[in-house]
């Protein structure tokens, strides 16, 4: 990854600590499949059970606005997605998502659902997770979130057992969330076979759209892919 300079990252008040900038496809979401820059942002005040991105949670490098889009701009592609690790936990994201907009590109923000998203531009599409009881983070959810929800945005649930997928059912009726945006629902990596959950959803005609993560299944899940 090229870094800016620290010394001129650090007293920059437009800086993120970031982890990696990286170009592959957009493995999940409304995006799935287009060719995408990720930025992904150190730290996260969460610890869900099934994390695959603890790499972010410490460590990175300051990287101000500027080196950032340039770097974005280098790739050369539409899609950003600005990622974690939590993104939302440094403020200053707000900043950079702005910037992006600005831009031009079409620009989605990867979200834990614990943290105010009012302050996100409105031409972010925000992927906002509802953290179920398998997650053992579902009392992180922050609720008032849902309120903020626009057509625009994606409400995701990762499903770790039968029972989650129960309380995902009574959470899209309870909030009635598919009216608000769509829903995305995947299975847990190892901890649901993908074929079970596909067989629940259309057992129950759930109006969600089921994805399996594509990166998983092209690169495994290597860091930067
Ligand atoms: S919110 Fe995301 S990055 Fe944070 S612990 Fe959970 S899965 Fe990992």
């Amino acid at each position: 990854m090229n870094a800016v300079v620290p010394e001129a990252a650090a007293t920059s008040p437009e800086r993120l600590r970031l982890t990696e900038i990286f170009l592959s496809l957009q493995g999940e979401s409304r995006s799935i499949g287009w060719p995408t820059v990720f930025v992904r942002l150190t730290g996260c005040p969460l610890r869900c059970q099934y994390c695959d991105t603890a790499y972010a949670f410490h460590g990175g490098e300051w990287w101000d606005f500027d080196g950032i889009l340039a770097e974005v701009a280098r790739h050369g592609v539409r899609h950003v997605c600005v990622t974690g690790g939590e993104p939302l936990a440094q403020k200053r994201c707000i900043g950079l998502l702005e910037r992006l907009c600005d831009a031009g590109y079409e620009v989605s923000l990867e979200t834990s659902g614990s943290i105010d998203i009012a302050p996100v531009d409105l031409r972010v599409s925000r992927v906002l997770d509802i953290k179920t009881p398998g997650s053992a983070e579902v009392e992180r959810n922050l609720w008032s979130n849902i309120a903020q929800l626009t057509p625009n945005d994606q409400v995701k649930f990762v499903v770790c057992s039968r029972e989650d997928y129960d309380w995902a059912k009574a959470v899209i009726a309870e909030h009635r969330l598919v009216e608000r945006c769509e829903v995305l629902m995947s299975p847990s990596f190892s901890q649901v076979r993908p074929r079970e959950l596909a067989d629940w959803i259309v057992a129950d005609r759930l109006p969600v759209r089921f994805q399996m993560q594509l990166h998983k299944v092209l690169w495994d899940d290597e860091p930067g892919r």
